[in-house]
């Protein structure tokens, strides 16, 4: 069975002036050290991303951005285009947040574009799917995810697929304290990992890192990181201070 390199990446949403931002990852930095047994990726609001990007020179975390446009310029007021994250040295990006689907419409073929973007920038998208409490009331869960993998994906070629990175974010665990148990989130990681066998191969999908997001912090990240099927974390609030950052970064070291 092939190992998968865990991933721990932050999500600041839209917290953290750029100086702020510099002062988190130069702390986070200082904590974690110089490792390379898992991947860690910081994703700022886009005023402080080349800021954090200089700030992380010398060291082994990564800038992802949280959204981006799939066009690469034109009239499109307020957005941002891939290869203006390239330029600042961005490598991965958060596509189809469930708050980007509901604050700001995003549809499941939106996102879809935006994933094809990504990679033909050589961006690593981070594609988050997950059901909301009453989906997940009425039985719907696989279905929903089903739904968003299934079209985020469309067009993706084997080839691109093995380095797609998905994140299960159950809605109603996105800041609010309530994390998915680890049978819930194992059930639909697995779940995941089927799908991705059928829309590529076994080869493919066991090399797809699928994250866990939904108020993953260090005292449930443990359990949750042990999971077949669990290769790392999308995290927000536990990621906006270095220490509880460190202790998640260092969980995932000691699960690999
Ligand atoms: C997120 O927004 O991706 C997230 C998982 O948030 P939190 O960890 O705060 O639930």
């Amino acid at each position: 069975m092939i190992s998968r390199k865990k991933l721990i990446a932050g999500n600041w949403k839209m917290n953290k002036t750029s100086a702020d931002a510099v002062a988190l990852v130069s702390d986070l930095v200082a904590a974690i050290g110089k490792q390379n047994d898992v991947e860690v990726v910081v994703c700022p609001p886009f005023t402080a991303l080349e800021a954090v990007g200089k700030g992380l020179e010398g060291s082994t975390v990564k800038l992802g951005a949280q959204n981006m446009h799939p066009d690469a310029s034109g009239a499109f007021t307020g957005e941002i285009a891939p290869p203006m994250l390239r330029a600042i040295f961005a490598t991965h990006v958060i596509l189809g947040h469930s708050e980007r689907r509901s604050y700001f419409a995003e549809s499941d073929e939106f996102i879809n574009q935006k994933v094809l973007s990504a990679l033909k920038n050589q961006l690593r998208p981070i594609l988050c799917v997950g059901e909301t409490l009453a989906e997940r009331e009425g039985g719907s869960t696989l279905k929903v995810v089903q739904t968003q993998t299934e079209r985020g994906l469309e067009g993706v070629s084997k080839e691109q697929a093995a380095g797609i990175v998905i994140a299960y974010e159950p809605v109603w665990a996105i800041g609010t304290g309530k994390v998915a148990t680890t049978e819930q989130a194992q059930e639909v990681h697995a779940f995941i990992r089927g799908l991705l066998t059928k829309l590529f191969t076994e080869a493919v999908a066991q090399k797809v890192r699928i994250l866990y997001g939904g108020s993953m912090k260090p005292a449930n990240a443990a359990e949750l990181l042990a999971q077949k099927d669990i290769d790392g974390g999308l995290i927000g609030g536990a990621s906006l201070e270095a220490r509880s950052f460190a202790d998640l970064v260092n969980a995932a070291i000691a699960a690999k």
